[in-house]
């Protein structure tokens, strides 16, 4: 059995009451590690490395210093790509052909985006009334908490850490109790590459024990969140206490709208690439397909014989697409809403079960889809966080707009049409941080990612990660 430790000020220690975690692996259902349970001493002990670390080596550090140490530590990632893929995938459950060719690499080539603007974070000068010098500096936070969920254990920290490192912060790193390992192995390609210590500390355990402590923490300036809307309320309401910087990447129910105009066979593989994806544990999952009811018949029924030819499969076979639901418990919950949709009258038209791969161990489910929802079902309104799409029908541009709107959420959202002005229109008319055009679920570290509405705020990736890792100083300097 593999234990882990945590990683504070450059070292690996135990939690300092000795408590660990088991780490199931959702596909076999075996524990595959045990890892530390860090309390509050030892938070205390990673701010307290984190603030010498931003105070010391790391503060002084020239930036394109901090750039090079960063590019090391991405290259050092692309060498261990294949172990730390195969990691990704035993704690998370998902197919390794998306850790080891999708995932991983973009998490590394995010650490070589961010890496890349080290020394390029400037300031202005600005022209003001009184004639003197006026300019400003972007200067860094302090010390950053990065809390993660289980779904891209790795990329969804590295859209924090990459930034947060090149901006000059230092990071405690909480990855989800479910899903540590590659967390903890970034923390150890940290000191392979000679991070100073302190500069990038990672810290596993639950979130009422650990989290919570990282959130009321004093010494702490930042958390940048993501997870699921009532966990970022809850540390929004607990981050007021000490007035901390917070960024929060929480959950969506986007829409798919598939006008009668589209190309079809498009919008067919963008309705089952935007859900299933994944397993559909993707914040941004085209979970609520708007279909133009001139074309629902015919659009359902190829979605659903499509759909029931995706099978799982043991998830380290390169050939499975559809790998293990993460957890027992998030394959309850995704279940429980198959019933509910089935209560409420929704048609089945796909799925709708648990499954297995031939062992009679593993959290598998089939894909899932549900036809006739209307917008009320609980189906159509709270995230599932699964392969479980509800398709809603709409009559036209208007109310497919109004059905896209009418969620408290605001991720993402695609849009299907061969009308480029209906394409623009209906894109700026969506209350979404992102909209994809006749593609979905395509990202790239250059291109901003974030929520509108409870969905949440900040936008990760892109030069605009920058606002939510630095804070502006203005100097005046007197010329008279
Ligand atoms: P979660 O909120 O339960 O947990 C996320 C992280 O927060 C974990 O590390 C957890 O340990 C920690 N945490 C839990 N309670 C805490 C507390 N009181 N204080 C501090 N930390 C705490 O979410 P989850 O179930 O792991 O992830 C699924 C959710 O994440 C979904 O709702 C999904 O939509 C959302 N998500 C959003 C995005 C995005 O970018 N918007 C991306 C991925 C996932």
């Amino acid at each position: 059995m593999t234990r882990k430790q945590l990683v504070i000020n450059g070292e690996w220690r135990d939690a300092s009451d000795g408590a660990t975690m088991p780490v199931i692996n959702p596909a076999t259902e075996e524990v595959i590690a045990l890892v530390a349970a860090a309390t509050r001493d030892d938070v205390d002990a990673a701010v307290a490395a984190a603030r010498a670390a931003f105070e010391g080596p790391w503060g002084q550090m020239p930036a394109r210093e901090r750039g090079r140490l960063l590019w090391k530590l991405a290259e050092r990632l692309t060498e261990q790509i294949d172990e730390v893929a195969r990691l990704e995938t035993l704690h998370n459950g998902k197919p390794i052909t998306e850790s080891r060719h999708v995932e991983i690499p973009m998490a590394a080539e995010c650490l070589q985006y961010f890496a890349g603007w080290a020394d390029k974070i400037e300031g202005d000068t600005i022209p003001v009334k009184s004639g003197a010098l006026v300019y400003t500096r972007r200067e860094p936070l302090g010390v950053v908490a990065a809390i993660v969920p289980w779904n891209f254990p790795l990329l969804l920290a590295m859209w924090k850490v990459a930034p947060a490192l090149a901006a000059g912060n230092t990071v405690i790193l909480k990855p989800a109790s479910q899903t540590p390992l590659t967390a903890l192995a970034l923390g150890q390609l940290a000191i392979d590459v000679g991070l100073p210590p302190g500069v990038l500390n990672v810290i596993t355990g639950s979130g009422s024990r650990t989290g919570q402590a990282l959130v009321e923490h004093p010494g702490v300036n930042k958390i940048a969140f993501t997870g699921d809307t009532s966990t970022g309320k809850g540390i929004m309401r607990t981050a007021a206490e000490t007035i901390k910087h917070i960024t929060l990447e929480l959950g969506g129910k986007s829409p798919n709208i598939v006008f009668a105009d589209a190309d079809l066979d498009a919008a067919l593989r963008g309705a089952t690439v935007g859900i299933f994806y994944g397993k559909g544990e993707v914040c941004a999952a085209g979970s609520r397909l708007l279909v133009d009811k001139a074309i629902k018949n015919e659009f359902i029924d190829k979605l659903a014989a499509r759909t029931k030819k995706m099978v799982a499969g043991d998830p380290l076979d390169p050939k499975t697409r559809l790998g293990a639901i993460s957890s027992k418990s998030q394959l309850e919950r995704v279940l429980g809403y198959v019933d509910i949709a089935k209560q409420e009258g929704a048609t089945l038209v796909a799925g709708g079960a648990r499954t297995d791969i031939g062992t009679g161990k593993g959290f598998f489910m089939q894909p899932t889809v549900f036809a006739d929802v209307t917008p009320q079902m609980t189906i159509a309104r709270e995230e599932i966080f699964g392969p479980v799409l509800a398709a809603i029908d709409f009559m036209d541009v208007d109310e497919a707009i109004a059905r896209a709107n009418d969620t408290v959420y605001g991720l993402a959202a695609g849009v299907w049409t061969r009308d480029i002005k209906k394409a623009h229109y209906v894109a700026s008319k969506l209350q979404a941080g992102l909209v994809w055009v006749n593609t979905y679920n395509v990202y790239d570290t250059a291109a901003p990612f974030g929520g509108y509405k409870q969905s949440g705020f900040g936008r990760e990736m892109s030069k605009y990660a920058f606002d939510s890792y630095t804070q502006i100083k203005t100097v005046w300097v007197d010329l008279n």
